[in-house]
């Protein structure tokens, strides 16, 4: 059987009726056993991101910000079924335990992925314990691989995306939009035979539809067109997510959880 690694962006898991729909994606396809996801972004252009709010939260001790956080997810778990509250309420005292920015921003992650877990029968795996970063807070590629290769085979799994930890267990963050620079690890260090970006448009375009009639989606890109798209602002894929999938051969697909049975984009 192949072997696919999905990652979902903050907008494909935004509220709970979109959890469901993701769940529906992977069931599709038991290929889909390696899942990375991002913490819920906007439901709609006024809405902000959990990441934003966390982070705000951490810097003002706002206990608003955190009632809003704590909104969003109370209703992920009752429409997936699932009750939110004792997690909320733990990782908001972890919060307030650990004094780290990088720790709080991450949360959101974490949160998604447990509840997600949960709506699909998969394993939990904490990205402390397997993204690894160095003391200064650079990624260090070996001991990722390392802990990944242990931590990650087996049974399907879901991460979270966008942290993780240096030898201390002190918590880092990637930049922004760095889940998918850990969907690209997890496809390039388990050498899987597609890597999914699942995010809220139906491919990459040439130049931005929202601005743009002119713009085409393109079915196929090189690894160096969708790099000089990305440099360019593209917002589809985190530029820097591309290098790892490179350097392994793994074909990048990139679709929309908004209309799974679009073509998407290859880049290979
Ligand atoms: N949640 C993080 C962000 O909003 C990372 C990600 O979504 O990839 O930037």
């Amino acid at each position: 059987m192949p072997f696919i690694v999905c990652k979902f962006g903050g907008s494909s898991l935004a509220a709970g009726d979109r959890f469901l729909r993701v769940r529906d994606i992977i069931r599709s396809d038991p290929s889909r056993r390696a899942i990375v996801v991002s913490a819920p972004g906007r439901r709609d252009a006024k809405d902000e991101k959990i990441t934003d709010l966390l982070i705000r939260y951490f810097e003002t001790g706002d206990e608003a910000l955190w009632r809003a956080v704590e909104t969003r997810f109370l209703e992920i778990g009752e429409t997936i079924g699932a009750d939110a509250a004792p997690l909320l309420q733990e990782t908001r005292e972890a919060i307030l335990r650990k004094p780290s920015a990088a720790f709080a921003a991450g949360r959101g992650e974490y949160l998604s992925a447990r509840l997600l877990a949960r709506l699909l029968g998969f394993r939990f795996v904490d990205a402390m314990d397997c993204v690894r970063f160095t003391e200064g807070g650079a990624l260090d590629r070996a001991a990722t691989r390392r802990e990944m290769l242990h931590c990650l085979c087996g049974e399907p799994f879901v991460l979270p995306g966008f942290y993780g930890a240096d030898a201390a267990r002190r918590a880092f963050v990637f930049p922004r939009g760095g889940g998918d620079i850990t969907g690209a690890l997890v496809a390039a260090n388990l050498g899987a035979d597609v890597y999914e970006n699942w995010t809220d448009v139906d491919g990459v375009y040439d130049r931005d539809p929202a601005v743009d009639p002119r713009a085409r989606r393109q079915r196929r890109l090189t690894y160096d067109q969708m790099e000089s798209l990305a440099t360019a602002g593209a917002n589809v894929l985190h530029p820097d997510s591309l290098r790892p999938a490179r350097e392994e051969s793994i074909p990048v697909h990139v679709r929309s959880s908004f209309l799974p049975r679009a073509g998407g984009t290859w880049i290979t």
